[in-house]
């Protein structure tokens, strides 16, 4: 079961990481179950420090923790304001 995902951008050059009960990762889906794919890959991993190493490997100008769910948010259901 991968607890957290890397959603990487390859047209705006960033590497995100959302964990799995995310609103925006929804499970490695994201927001738009219908768009899973031009633009966005999503990438998943076990645990947060692999999610970190893996975003380093992608090789992407940006890497950082979604506003929503990354950082020091707990892990109780997580408000996601849109
Ligand atoms: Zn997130």
């Amino acid at each position: 079961m991968a607890e957290f995902w890397v959603f990487e951008n390859r047209t705006h050059n960033y590497a995100r990481i959302h964990r799995r009960t995310c609103c925006m990762c929804n499970d490695g889906r994201g927001m738009h179950t219908s768009s899973s794919g031009s633009n966005g890959h999503w990438h998943p991993t076990s645990s947060r420090e692999e999610a970190l190493r893996l975003a380093q490997q992608l090789g992407q100008l940006t890497i950082n923790e979604c506003d929503t769910c990354g950082g020091e948010a707990p892990d109780a259901a997580l408000q996601c304001v849109t």
